[in-house]
């Protein structure tokens, strides 16, 4: 044995016997030991026990949003895919850990595949109530997304066809789960505003007809309608959501874009509305196809103090601004936004396994898209009011 060896191993001898005079510090971080459970920890549903998730239809919103938002969940998990393009599918499927998957046209099959709870629909509007009433048959519980379907009609047979198999049905309005938005309904139920006086909300964006999801929201077929249906319904849902306490009595609206410009040719492209509640106070919308940058604005005036969002609900960077109230105007933090996703899928996992209805369900789409019809039929008359 060398020198160095010996010398070595005498070394290690002496910290063995004595490993404080090493120092204190450096000997306790040698030592790994386990740690009982944290007190009050939050434990995710075992994987297998979580509700089981189809996707149907891989496109912007699913692959961006809704699967991405499955890494956060706690009591939701994908099993399948169902998709028109077979190679994206088995791609996603294979990133995702999903291995079962359907096309349109075996999508019915679903009804034996026990590895299926819910049924999520994002698809093109024009082809939400046949996939919905398809999946509920099928013995799923559906989440739909917004908005519902391409008119009341046909959400009436999507509500008919969930109770028929007892199965729960809700409308995807993320909204309702956004912490921001969640921040301001809490405010504006404790009364931190006063009475609500007025309510004012933007929503819009410039339609591409090249872009492949823009080009399907200006045709009707696919669509049910403008922009209305798909951007200014944020507006119509969120506000309604934050007067929960109040019911609207009438309706008008004008439509408000180029009636030359040749992307309208089958849907609006934008809307000015006014939606009057029983207590009096108007909720004041407009949405638009027409329009740069992208828009997502609300405000909330109180008898007290008003609260501001810009942006109002986007995925990813909502904000929320108090004013008045005898204090300076405040920016509120409020959580992350992206949380929604996953929020989202878990609200209805758990309404689904309790065969309870979820925080928005068929019903309350059902009541916007009559809300819309009404302010189309107030548009083709000139903005005469339609009393509800
Ligand atoms: P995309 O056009 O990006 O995706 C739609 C997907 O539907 C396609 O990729 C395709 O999937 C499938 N599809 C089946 N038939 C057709 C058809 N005839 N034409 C076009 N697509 C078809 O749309 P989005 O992802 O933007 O929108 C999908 C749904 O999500 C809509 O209901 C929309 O309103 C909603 N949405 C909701 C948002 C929210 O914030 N809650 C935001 C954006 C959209 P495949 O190739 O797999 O068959």
């Amino acid at each position: 044995m060398s020198e160095t060896d010996l010398t070595r191993r005498r070394l290690l001898a002496a910290a063995a016997a004595a490993p404080l005079a090493l120092g204190a510090t450096r000997a306790r971080a040698q030592t790994a030991q386990g740690q009982p459970m944290p007190a009050g920890a939050a434990l995710p549903e075992l994987p297998g026990e979580r509700s089981r998730w189809a996707i149907v239809g891989l496109g912007s919103f699913a692959i961006g949003q809704v699967i991405p938002g499955f890494a956060d969940a706690r009591q939701s998990r994908m099993t399948a895919f169902v998709s028109g393009n077979a190679a994206k599918a088995r791609d996603l499927g294979a990133r995702h850990g999903v291995a079962r998957f359907y096309d349109y046209a075996s999508y019915d099959t679903m009804k034996d595949d026990a590895e299926i709870d819910c049924v999520y629909i994002v698809l093109p509007v024009g082809l939400h109530a046949e996939y919905t009433v398809r999946a509920l048959e099928a013995g799923k519980h559906v989440l739909c997304e917004k908005p519902m379907a391409s008119t009341s009609a046909e959400c009436e047979r999507m509500i008919a066809a969930a109770k028929a198999n007892n199965r729960q049905l809700g409308v995807a309005y993320r909204v309702h789960f956004e912490p921001t938005n969640r921040e301001a309904l809490r405010r504006i139920k404790a009364g931190e505003l006063g009475a609500i006086r007025h309510v004012q909300n933007d929503h819009g964006f410039n339609a591409n007809p090249q872009f492949p999801p823009h080009k399907w929201r200006l045709e009707k077929a696919l669509a049910g309608g403008g922009s209305m249906f798909d951007i200014g319904v944020y507006g119509l849902n969120t506000s309604l959501m934050m007067l929960e306490s109040d019911t609207p009595v009438s309706v008008s609206a004008v439509y408000a874009y180029p009636r030359d410009d040749p992307r309208f040719a089958e849907v609006e492209g934008g809307i000015d509305w006014r939606l009057t509640m029983a207590s009096g106070v108007n909720v004041m919308g407009s949405s638009s196809y027409c329009y740069s940058p992208y828009a997502s604005r609300q405000r909330y005036f109180g008898a007290n103090a008003s609260l501001i969002m810009d942006p109002a609900t986007t995925y990813y960077d909502n904000s929320l601004v108090m004013e008045g109230g005898g204090q300076p105007r405040r920016e509120l933090g409020s959580g992350n936004p992206a949380t929604q996703f996953a929020a989202q899928l878990d609200g209805f996992s758990e309404a689904a396994r309790a065969n309870r209805p979820h925080l928005t369900p068929g019903e309350m789409g059902l009541r916007d898209i009559r809300l819309i019809e009404a302010m189309y039929r107030s548009g083709d008359a000139e903005g005469a009011v339609i009393a509800l």
